[in-house]
């Protein structure tokens, strides 16, 4: 279930924002001020989207602070603002400091989870199409979609398991890999065969990615251990 925070001070409007989001197939996660936000924030990382109050009582940061806040940090999780009817400048201010929608109080039930749930679709194409296509990395860059490689725009010609294991390595950024994670990552938890063949397909794939074989740059060995992708 997709988790969904919610910042309101006001109890009632809250409650009503909860129930509804249940309804719709959410889980929230209730904060009534700025800081308790950014708390739950934390201990949330899979929250997808904020539903963001901007009036808060004083002293506490108020549903700006914390959209700018939560942008600060690179999230690119779904933000919507809570503002009152005569707040105009909110609109504004909150479509500027990171939102992506405002949501005019008093809202109906119908209204918060069409624009909930629109968004939820939004970023959820956007992350599909991100995971599903590619992955730069330096002169590579990875199409998971037709499985191909191109070096500074040139496709090189791998077989299946050396697009795996490249697939794998630019996915594991400067991750330290075991030839035991490789092999069952890349040829599956059941394949019994040798971790020789790790370095064998590792040794051919270096011959297509790498300027220089011998001293790769890309595709290093962590000695004794395995490889990674990167110093
Ligand atoms: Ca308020």
């Amino acid at each position: 279930m997709k988790k969904i925070l919610v910042l309101e001070d006001e109890a009632n409007i809250r409650d009503f924002v909860v129930i509804n989001l249940r309804r719709g197939g959410y889980e929230p996660i209730e904060a009534g001020s700025g800081s308790e936000a950014l708390e739950k924030l934390k201990v949330n990382p899979d929250i997808c989207l904020a539903l963001l109050d901007v009036m808060l009582p004083e002293p506490d940061i108020d549903g700006f602070e914390v959209c700018r806040r939560i942008r600060a940090s690179g999230s690119k999780m779904g933000i919507i603002m809570l503002t009152a009817k005569s707040q105009e400048i909110d609109k504004v201010t909150g479509l500027m400091t990171g939102a992506d929608d405002y949501v005019t109080k008093p809202f109906s039930p119908a209204e918060l989870t069409a624009r909930v749930d629109a968004l939820v679709r939004r970023l959820g194409v956007d992350e599909d199409e991100k995971a599903s296509t590619e992955i730069a990395s330096g002169p590579f860059l990875l199409n998971t979609r037709n499985r191909t490689l191109e070096k500074n725009g040139q496709r090189l010609k791998l077989t299946q398991i050396e697009y795996l294991l490249m697939k794998l390595f630019m996915e594991n950024p400067g991750k330290a890999m075991s030839r035991e994670d490789i092999l069952s990552a890349v040829w599956g938890k059941d394949f019994s065969g040798e971790l020789k063949t790790v370095d064998v397909n590792i040794r051919r794939l270096r011959i297509k990615i790498e300027s220089d074989p011998t001293e790769p740059e890309y595709l290093t060995t962590v000695w004794g251990y395995g490889y990674k992708w990167g110093y």
